[in-house]
């Protein structure tokens, strides 16, 4: 037998391409096209350099505070890890250890099959409808856990608090995780049903909407019990897992919640122009709360408008995947950008 026999196989997760290129407008990612708010600036030159030759506070102790008082929970119920999809892979690793499949949605954050994979958890896929909605009627189901992005990815489409409540508390017997990624650009945070329900995490990152996707911020909110679990596997795991420059930054951030809902009502102007646009030109455009919209053309193929873009140096994603083939997902970026954007298409189509 050969070392190569003794090994664990898995298919990694593939992000979105980061090619590093002059005059590039790049739409693959959904990285906020705005800069973080000046006071992370402020805090990166105040910085402490020789504080590094120390490990940081190992729970984040002075952002967990400061994140409590903004998410008006306890400190307890807050955790914090290096970007959401850490926070996302402890989560899997911790939640769900049942013989019962978990449930997400057919078209959904690809990694979620990636963590299933690597932590041989079993799954069952629900198919989203075909307006691209996902209904939570379907989850009533024996269960080894929930887990669905509000709004989900990459499609825009929303879920209502209601809805979200009423699954939360008709599936006590389960851990329910609601991935939060895009819930600034529109939707309404259940964040407040976590001191009601012991069995919800709600996950956020600060890629996107806080335009510090550099920065590796994600957290978790939760129950006590639930939040400890948590923080009992990221012990097992990683002792220090965000670094002091990411707290201070974070910190930062968070003291200037101001700048974030200006850039995300910017961000949602530019996507009902941008939305409004792209259906005069033929697209099919489902409603959008995201900082992405998820499009396919009604005549060219998807594959084709991919190049065409790529050629012109406009990056966008798009998924070789039953369903979805033909659809592109294109970030909001600037005015500008999208503007660029669409006098290409008009040209083009
Ligand atoms: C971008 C994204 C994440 C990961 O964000 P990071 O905090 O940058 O790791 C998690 N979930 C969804 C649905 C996302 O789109």
């Amino acid at each position: 037998m050969s070392w190569q026999d003794k090994l664990r196989k898995v298919k990694p997760y593939v992000a979105g391409e980061q090619p590093r290129l002059n005059n590039l407008i790049k739409l693959n990612t959904n990285e906020n096209p705005y800069d973080p708010s000046p006071k992370v600036a402020e805090a990166l030159k105040g910085l402490d350099w020789q504080k590094l030759r120390l490990y940081p506070p190992s729970n984040a102790n002075a952002l967990r505070l400061a994140l409590s008082k903004y998410y008006q929970v306890d400190q307890e119920n807050v955790f914090i890890g290096n970007g959401s999809d850490e926070v996302l892979a402890l989560s899997f690793l911790a939640f769900f250890n049942s013989s019962l499949p978990i449930l997400f949605p057919d078209l959904t954050y690809s990694f979620y099959p990636v963590y299933c994979d690597l932590y041989q958890i079993k799954y069952k896929t629900i198919p989203i409808d075909d307006e691209f909605q996902i209904n939570l009627k379907d989850y009533y189901q024996d269960n080894g856990g929930i887990i669905f992005p509000n709004p989900n990815a990459p499609t825009g489409r929303l879920l209502s608090f209601p809805e979200i409540e009423e699954l939360v508390a008709n599936n006590p017997g389960s851990v329910v995780i609601v991935d939060e990624a895009y819930i600034d650009f529109g939707g309404t945070s259940v964040v407040p049903l976590v001191k009601k329900y012991d069995n919800l995490v709600v996950i956020q990152t600060y890629s996107k909407s806080r335009s510090l996707a550099g920065l590796r911020i994600g957290v978790a909110l939760g129950g006590k019990e639930i939040i400890a679990k948590l923080y009992d596997i990221k012990n097992s795991f990683n002792s220090y897992p965000v670094d002091y420059i990411a707290q201070i930054c974070a910190l930062a951030s968070i003291e200037d919640d101001q700048d974030k809902i200006k850039k995300c009502n910017k961000i949602i102007q530019t996507r009902n122009w941008l939305v409004a646009e792209l259906r005069k030109l033929n697209f099919i455009v489902p409603d959008s709360y995201a900082n992405f919209v998820f499009v396919k053309h009604k005549n060219k193929s998807g594959k084709e408008i991919f190049a065409a873009l790529r050629k012109e140096n406009i990056i966008v994603r798009r998924w070789d995947l039953p369903r979805i083939e033909d659809y592109l997902r294109i970030t909001i970026g600037t005015d500008q950008e999208m503007e660029q954007l669409v006098d290409f298409l008009k040209n083009y189509l």
